[in-house]
């Protein structure tokens, strides 16, 4: 059995602490890995550091274009060994593990080409003086995905760090260390990144608070949930570092009155199942119009019993397993609790105890019917397949039961009134909204969060401002104002 290895400076690194990779729909061991203390994130912090100044990495946009393309090649060119080893230790079906893998390719395109477009302004500000701006790479960015996602949300961060021009080091979480090693083999490998360039460790909140804490990481990109993001908020501050957020959501899913219940309850189903549930953008607050509210409960309750639950080895599997054992029985916790303070079960759900998938960590989908807004099951991210239902008889009622949350990730309407889907997206407090729609992400659009879903904004134009220092120069190039005066008469020099 193989040992998955940090990448730190063009090499593979041991650790002295190993654990055990663990196949969450066998409960099977299934590798060993290295996994990263301080000093790992030391040594690849020091790496990245000299890779900053020492290598064309920040002054070579071109070089940077071309390495992200092959980049991009090489995960294109992985996919199927990503897809095997994501969903054997990640639990993802083949297909959800698919949809995943296949962002990469696409991302690390798109930041090719952000690396090659410079938007500066220029400006004679006054006679003879010059002003403009120049962007330049902020340092050694410290990247933190975590297991949900690591291959699309460690490359979400990666490649605009990359493309800005700043070196890198990346902690990836020691759930999913196999899949880190062919991610840090991919990555590194690359033709024509130097050593220390792009660092790859697999780690945890030990080696993550290095990164959050080193003087030498002027800038934090994490994804994890908003407890995480507080932490390392507050721990960043004693340097001023500039932190990105991509925090944990609870998605509202709007069901008005004209939806069309064929097309859309698929999408809940989808909504609710990808993943598992482990999706920050997971639709976990089904809202209802009351004329619907009766048809819902039945179909989508039928549809949801039906979803086959299994391993990724499983062909016919809908979704897989939660990532432990120990998530199992903490999802199940807040639904007996939720049962305990009131709401009413539709589809209990919940673990599988018998059957041959009683050895892996399965959970049915719940549905669960809530009056009361401020139940934790409604406020809290369960980060399971757990949905709760609430019923609204008007558009501003809505509006208000979708944005009654800390969260503001995402959100989902259904309907075919135009005016009214656009109403309630611009009322809503949220990051993507999508209509008749659910967590379609392309790479030229910004994804994010309002409220306690994040800082700052990932994909589209605006992902590579969290890695770049903004430098105003002033030039005053001697030109005399009589020289000036002569330029303005229309005069040759
Ligand atoms: P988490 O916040 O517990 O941990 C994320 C990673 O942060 C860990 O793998 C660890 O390496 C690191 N870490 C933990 N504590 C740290 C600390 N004090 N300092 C520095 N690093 C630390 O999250 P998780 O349970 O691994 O992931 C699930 C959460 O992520 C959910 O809340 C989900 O909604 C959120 N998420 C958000 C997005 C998004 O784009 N908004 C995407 C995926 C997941």
């Amino acid at each position: 059995m193989r040992t998955a290895q940090h990448w730190i400076d063009g090499n593979w690194r041991d650790s002295r602490e190993h654990g055990d990779s663990v196949d969450p729909a066998t409960g099977n061991v299934i590798g060993t890995y290295a996994m990263a203390g301080e000093e790992e994130a030391y040594t690849a912090i020091a790496a990245a550091r000299r890779a900053f100044a020492q290598s064309q990495w920040r002054t070579d946009r071109q070089l940077r274009a071309q390495v992200l393309n092959r980049m991009a090649d090489r995960f294109e060119g992985a996919t199927d060994d990503l897809v095997e080893i994501l969903s054997l230790e990640n639990g993802k079906t083949r297909s959800q593990a698919r949809l995943e893998v296949n962002f990469a390719p696409e991302t690390l395109r798109f930041n090719a080409a952000l690396a090659l477009t410079d938007t500066g302004r220029a400006s004679q500000v006054s006679a003879g003086e010059f002003s403009f701006m120049v962007r330049q790479p902020a340092g050694v960015s410290g990247i933190i995905a975590p297991w949900n996602s690591p291959v699309a949300l460690g490359i979400r961060s990666l490649a605009p760090a990359l493309a800005a021009g700043t070196t890198t080091v990346m902690n990836l979480p020691w759930q999913t260390a196999q899949t880190n090693a062919v991610v840090a083999r991919l990555v590194g490998g690359t033709d024509g990144l130097e050593p220390g360039v792009a660092n790859v460790i697999t780690g945890g909140h030990v080696s993550g608070d290095v990164l959050v804490r080193s003087p030498d990481v002027p800038v934090i990109s994490f994804t994890g949930s908003t407890a995480t993001g507080r932490a390392i908020s507050r721990a960043a501050s004693e340097n001023l570092k500039r932190v990105g957020l991509e925090l944990g959501g609870k998605t509202p899913l709007i069901l008005f009155a004209d939806a069309d219940l064929e097309s859309a309850l698929p999408v809940v189903v989808d909504a609710l199942i990808v993943f598992s549930g482990q999706f920050c953008m997971t639709g976990s607050r089904l809202l209802v119009h009351t004329d619907l509210a009766e048809r819902v409960r039945e179909d989508l309750g039928k549809r949801l019993e039906a979803v086959r639950v299994g391993p990724a080895a499983d062909p016919d599997s809908e979704m897989g397993p939660i990532i432990s054992k120990k998530d199992v029985a903490r999802i199940d916790r807040m639904v007996e609790e939720a049962i305990a303070s009131g709401v009413k079960v539709i589809v209990r759900g919940g673990p599988v105890t018998d059957g041959p998938l009683a050895a892996g960590a399965f959970y049915r989908p719940t549905l669960l019917e809530a009056g009361d807004s401020k139940l934790d099951i409604v406020q809290n991210e369960v980060f399971g397949p757990v949905l709760t239902m609430q019923t609204f008889a008007t558009e501003e009622e809505a509006v208000a039961l979708a944005n009654d949350s800390q969260y503001g990730l995402s959100a989902s309407i259904f309907s075919h009134n135009v005016d009214l889907t656009m109403r309630v997206a611009l009322a809503l407090e949220s990051g993507s909204v999508w209509i008749n729609d659910w967590a379609k992400l392309h790479d030229q659009f910004e994804e994010g969060g309002f409220k306690a879903s994040g800082l700052g904004r990932m994909r589209g134009f605006a992902v590579i401002d969290d890695f770049i220092e903004f430098k105003h120069v002033r030039l005053t190039p001697g030109v005399t104002q009589s020289e000036h005066k002569h330029h303005l008469a229309g005069g040759s020099s």
